[in-house]
């Protein structure tokens, strides 16, 4: 297969720290890959803590002494608006860089540019309607309560939907008034290096954007470490969310958590049956199942239970597998060696598990690159490995159920509680399963859309807190409550 590469690709991945690209001090790098080829392409800088040093103290100055905490948030606003517009204008561009480097369906990475320049546009209007509290005890007292920016936001992010993923932390940390430093993840550095000049053209001053590449045990856990910085926004595995927890607890740091999920999409025999195919269909292979809030169990009521998983394995088999960059592929190459060798294995062990309908490997005319066919396992027990993991690949395990307590059993039987999608035309029973089922996001009778103002999160070990929307800006900002007696 003929391999594309984007043209005017870096020589070098740098930092970017105080207005300027700059290798790490000791010169230490590290290899990036493209999963279609599994070949080194670039050498990423690799951080380390004096790194994250240099970068915190330059956001610290930004913050201290500089005019973004300090400029009215209508200006702000304009900022991220025109950052927007550098998003939207390179698109494309912005699509190609990331499907090259982590494996995307180039439509799914377009998709996702977009939403990054909503993201910054949503918090741009935001921040401007921002209204706060004020009470008033008649003859008393009047109180109000007088937002402020914190200070160096420390921002960690995933490699599934890198670039969408940044913007989700860095329009509103910025939005509020903070300096960042972003922490980006090691398998998929490239889209990030494209904020410099974005932010730069957009006006933003410098040192309040510092990007810092480098592995998770170095350069992450010196950001988590760092004295000066108040603030970390991380999303990842839940796995790792506890290692931040456990590091950031000595400085007693402020800390969201987005974090792994293995979430149901509960089938209900009264549901629109093919709607209900289509949607969990799209819901685990989009994205190529690399997608925190994927309906990778999918529980079906006994009486179509047979129907829906003929169905769902034809359905499965239809799903294009292809190179990335092309338009008509569904399901790309997945990320990096290791975790495809990751998926991979949980294939093997789901043969043990459960009935395997389809995929169950290697895809037919893929023999290199990290390609995995979209995988189906029916039967499959609650205490089953592919049940109870998060395998974060193009695999889907499919369980029988014959009422709705043992559905909410079933669906609750996890370590996770992200999100959870419920098919059903009976409106009480819709109700009052999203109600138990226990899940930051639920989403009925619907695909996964959501307004950017509803909160982002999760329960149990999906997450801590919520971001999205006025939660995003409590999460960035103190609020002073100030008290004066009449
Ligand atoms: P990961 O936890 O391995 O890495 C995430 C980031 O943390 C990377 O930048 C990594 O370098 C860094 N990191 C690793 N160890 C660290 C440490 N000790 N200290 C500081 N930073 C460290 O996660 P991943 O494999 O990149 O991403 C996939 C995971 O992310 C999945 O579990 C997925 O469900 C989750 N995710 C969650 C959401 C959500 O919103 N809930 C969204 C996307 C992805």
């Amino acid at each position: 297969m003929t391999r594309h590469i984007p043209e005017g690709l870096p020589d070098r991945i740098r930092h970017f720290i105080d207005g300027e690209f700059v290798d790490s001090v000791g010169g230490e790098t590290f290899d990036v890959l493209d999963p279609v080829s599994n070949e080194t392409y670039v050498q990423a800088a690799a951080g380390q803590k004096a790194d994250i040093d240099r970068a915190v103290a330059a956001a610290r100055r930004a913050f201290t002494e500089g005019s973004w905490p300090r400029m009215l948030p209508r200006e702000r606003s304009r900022v991220l608006h025109r950052i927007a517009d550098g998003v939207e204008a390179q698109d494309a561009r912005l699509a190609e860089l990331e499907t090259f480097d982590t494996g995307l369906p180039i439509t799914q990475a377009l998709g996702q540019a977009r939403r990054a320049a909503e993201n910054f546009r949503f918090f741009a209007d935001l921040i401007v309607a921002q209204a706060d509290d004020t009470y008033k005890v008649p003859g008393r007292q009047v109180n109000y309560v007088n937002r402020k920016p914190i200070g160096v936001a420390g921002l960690i992010t995933p490699w599934n939907t890198p670039f969408m993923l940044e913007s989700w932390k860095l329009a509103p940390a910025l939005a509020t008034g903070n300096t960042v430093v972003l922490k980006p993840a090691e398998f998929t550095p490239l889209s990030a290096s494209l904020w410099a000049d974005i932010f730069r053209e957009a006006g933003l001053p410098d040192g309040v954007f510092n990007l810092v590449n480098g592995l998770g045990e170095e350069a992450g856990d010196a950001l988590v470490k760092h004295p000066d910085v108040p603030l970390i926004s991380f999303t990842g595995e839940s796995r790792t969310g506890q290692i931040i927890f456990g590091n950031a607890a000595p400085f007693l740091k402020g800390l969201s958590m987005e974090l792994g999920g293995k979430s149901p999409a509960v089938v209900f025999a009264d549901a629109d049956l093919d709607a209900a195919v289509d949607a969990t269909i799209f819901g685990v292979f989009s994205l190529n199942g690399e997608r925190c809030t994927a309906g990778s169990r999918i529980l079906v009521e006994r009486s179509i239970y047979d129907e829906f998983v003929e169905k769902y394995a034809a359905q499965a088999k239809r799903v294009v597998v292809g190179d990335p960059h092309d338009p008509k592929t569904e399901v790309g190459a997945l990320v990096h060696p290791e975790h495809y060798e990751k998926v991979m294995s949980y294939v093997e062990i789901g043969k043990a598990e459960g009935r395997l309908v389809a995929g169950g490997g290697r895809p037919e005319g893929f023999p290199t690159g990290n390609y995995v066919a979209p995988t189906v396992f029916a039967d499959v027990p609650k205490d089953a490995r592919i049940f109870q993991e998060e395998i974060f690949g193009p695999v889907v395990a499919i369980t029988p159920f014959d009422s709705d307590a043992e559905a909410l059993e079933l669906a609750n039987g996890v370590k996770y509680g992200l999100a959870a999608y419920i098919w059903t035309n009976d409106l009480k029973r819709a109700h009052n399963f999203a109600q138990a089922v226990e899940a930051g996001m639920v989403w009925l009778n619907s695909n996964n859309v959501r307004d950017l103002r509803t909160p982002f999160g999760g329960v149990k070990a999906s997450g801590l807190g919520h971001e999205g929307g006025y939660r995003s800006i409590d999460f960035y900002t103190d609020q002073q409550a100030v008290h004066i007696t009449l």
